[in-house]
């Protein structure tokens, strides 16, 4: 039985989502926790580590790993590839470490038909002069890749709907405790406790 929880954390680009999960991983945590890295076929961006932010890999790789069903899902999103491997997520949810799968609404569409415990959390910026602000200020992109990324934002929002918590990301630290909320509740529910905490409740339902 998996004693961590999976989260499946979607947001149009540049609302805040990645600085957030950092955000939560710094903190003191009472429950462990690690980001699931993506396999991509785009290219690192300035700065980007091979195995730490994704595993960059050509498309002749990421086809074979489709061909040996590695993934839980996958999805074309801007003209390239990204996929969770099921190997990067299965042993951390065993060992009872909660995994975030930082993906979009069609990854998140797979897994909940596959994983149907996920608990899926959407990210949203409290404007779109706002979300567009952010990209610009990001500097990551190009301004062509910038309006790519805001004609996809509203499709990428239209699928709100399908997902399980809401966090509007206005104030950073509102959000960022929003979120340690989700992760604590979930991580509080009763299979997970029981299993977890087996002895304590042998020892606490001991005839003497
Ligand atoms: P970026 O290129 O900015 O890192 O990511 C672009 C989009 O791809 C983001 O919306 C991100 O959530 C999504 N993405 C990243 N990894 C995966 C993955 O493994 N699967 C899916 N379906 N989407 C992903």
């Amino acid at each position: 039985m998996y004693t961590g929880t999976l989260f499946i954390i979607s947001a149009p680009s540049g609302a805040g989502k990645s600085s957030l999960i950092r955000a939560y991983l710094q903190q003191n945590n009472s429950y462990p926790a690690k980001v699931s890295i993506s396999h991509t076929t785009r290219e690192p961006r300035p700065g980007e580590q091979h195995g730490e932010h994704y595993y960059f890999v050509n498309s002749k790789q990421f086809e074979s790993l489709i061909d040996k069903q590695a993934f839980v899902e996958y999805a074309q999103v801007f003209d390239h590839y990204y996929g969770t491997s099921i190997a990067e997520i299965d042993q951390s949810l065993l060992k009872g470490v909660n995994v975030f799968l930082d993906i979009d609404w069609q990854g998140a569409q797979q897994v909940r038909k596959k994983m149907p415990f996920a608990k899926s959390i959407f990210i949203l910026p409290p404007s779109l002069p706002e979300l567009e602000n952010r990209l610009i200020k990001r500097g990551q992109d190009s301004q062509s890749v910038i309006q790519k990324r805001m004609q996809k934002a509203k499709a990428e929002i239209s699928h709100y709907n399908e997902y399980d918590y809401i966090i509007i990301n206005d104030d950073f630290d509102i959000s960022l405790k929003a979120l340690s909320s989700i992760i604590t509740a979930a991580s509080l529910e009763q299979p997970k406790q029981a299993m977890i905490h087996q002895p304590l409740f042998a020892d606490l339902l001991s005839p003497n």
